[in-house]
């Protein structure tokens, strides 16, 4: 368990390393954690620049959406984070973000091959199609897709992930993307491409769990 205070510093480190890794963009993507009463959610603002967020920005929320604590909006995509805590309710952190590559990856269908070991891992990540941001349809769609792996890909829109806790989830973010990455340079080389084995494949695919 952990504190309010702990939550907020966690969520404004985190969107910060996001934002410097470039898969935040100046306002879109929002982060969210469970807040210590384990009935309300702590959230990045609507629309405010993601690259110097402040505690003081950030929002409490109950799950209708009302504000508890905070003097902003929250964020547009408050249904999607309320979506995904309840898709699995161990999960005490999710974000959204709109990484470029992945982002690029989902539009274009990909899946992950197996080039490395995330890949593997991340091979179910599913592909939620379009729905309008914000939208009670699209934090259905997430919801559903995330009880089948702790991260999905929103086509035409970006990423969103969930976990026992926002560090592990803002790491899956930022492996997705990384991944896609990787998929994007192999795709770019045009060579012969060497795959895991599909013995290694087998070994390593239950290690996901972990990660
Ligand atoms: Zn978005």
């Amino acid at each position: 368990m952990w504190t309010d205070r702990e939550a907020k510093e966690q969520i404004i480190q985190i969107t910060n390393e996001l934002f410097a890794h470039g898969l935040l963009t100046a306002t879109g993507g929002n982060i969210s954690a469970r807040a210590a009463d384990g009935e309300t959610i702590w959230i990045t603002p609507s629309q405010l620049y993601k690259g110097g967020l402040h505690e003081e920005d950030l929002v409490r929320i109950r799950r209708d959406g009302s504000v508890v604590e905070g003097s902003r909006a929250p964020s547009v995509e408050w249904q999607m984070h309320w979506g995904a805590y309840e898709a699995r309710p161990d999960t005490t952190g999710a974000v959204h973000t709109h990484a470029p590559v992945a982002t690029a990856f989902g539009i274009t269908n990909q899946v992950f091959p197996p080039i490395n070991t995330d890949a593997i891992f991340l091979r179910d990540t599913p592909l939620v199609p379009w729905y309008m941001p914000g939208s009670k349809e699209l934090a259905d769609a997430v919801h559903e897709a995330l009880k089948q792996s702790r991260g999905c890909i929103l086509q035409n829109h970006g990423l969103m992930t969930v976990d026992k806790t926002l560090r592990k989830a803002a790491t899956r973010a930022m492996m997705i993307e990384e991944t896609a990455k990787i998929v994007l340079y192999v795709k770019q080389f045009g060579g012969t491409v060497s795959y895991i084995p599909d013995e290694w494949v087998e070994r390593l695919a239950p290690l996901a769990d972990f990660i």
